[in-house]
């Protein structure tokens, strides 16, 4: 029905190796259209919660132990990496990654993954209207964009997947704090076109002000969720993740 979440995950279990579990018991949901965050320290289990979301656990040697992943109601568990993006699961790395020696237009086009070549001329001009720095820097070797150039790149780059669900992966770090705000005013300008997401954040008031719900990680368990604004006043999240008392 109507009701049923984008993305689904339930019950999920990751292992790296034999002795490593990263993920235990992992129930997380994107509904339609809504902004999640996934916030918790170092080592907490967020790549990884990503990794198993996209497909790419097993270029890490790590594994599902247990519990499904949904999108769209098809379990995708089981799925390639490269049909999830082609579904409309598109990743936006942590720390940038782009291609440093291709221009920046190249960098947009490489990322027409899944969106047939021809079939939709306007997504560069989206991406430029979106970013006009990049419209301006387009015959530049991506390498010479500063940090939150390539997180603006990257994310652009993704956008040419034309994604339903983006999956952001730290996009707040290593960024200067007026930067960041640009970046979260273009992600809910992204999110107003359409675009389900799912972030992940050690920043955590940067990801309560950008999510309307959100789960913290723990040593690879959930150990709180709620709405992102009752998380902004609950005493664990001040005084764990905002720095408050
Ligand atoms: P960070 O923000 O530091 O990346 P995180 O919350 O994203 O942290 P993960 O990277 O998902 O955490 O790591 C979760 C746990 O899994 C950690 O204990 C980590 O050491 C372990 N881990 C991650 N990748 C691997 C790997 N390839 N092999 C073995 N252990 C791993």
């Amino acid at each position: 029905g109507t009701d049923e979440p984008l993305l689904s995950v339930r019950g999920l279990g990751v292992r790296y190796g034999d002795a490593v579990t990263a993920l235990r018991d992992v129930s997380v949901d994107v509904p339609q259209g809504g902004i999640v965050a996934v916030l918790g320290s170092n080592g907490a289990g967020k790549s990884t919660l990503l990794r198993a979301i996209s497909g790419v656990l097993t270029r890490q040697a790590g594994r599902m132990t247990g519990g499904e992943i949904r999108f769209a109601g098809e379990r995708i568990d089981g799925v390639g990496a490269e049909r999830r993006v082609k579904s409309g699961i598109v990743q936006v790395p942590e720390g940038r990654r782009v291609f440093a020696h291709l221009t920046v237009q190249e960098n947009l086009r490489a990322g027409r993954y899944g969106n047939p070549k021809g079939k939709r001329p306007g997504d560069l001009e989206r991406v430029y209207d979106l970013f006009p720095v990049l419209g301006e820097r387009r015959s530049q070797a991506a390498g010479l964009l500063s940090g939150g150039e390539q997180q603006m790149l990257a994310i652009g780059r993704a956008l040419m997947a034309e994604p339903r669900l983006l999956l952001l992966d730290e996009p707040s770090l290593g960024l200067a704090p007026k930067i960041i705000d640009r970046i979260v005013d273009l992600l809910r300008e992204i999110h107003g076109q359409g675009t389900a997401m799912l972030v992940v954040e050690q920043n955590a008031a940067v990801a309560l002000e950008l999510a309307d719900h959100a789960y913290v990680l723990s040593v690879g368990e959930v150990a709180i969720e709620g709405a992102a604004e009752r998380l902004r006043g609950d005493d664990r999240v001040r005084r764990l993740y905002l720095g408050g008392e």
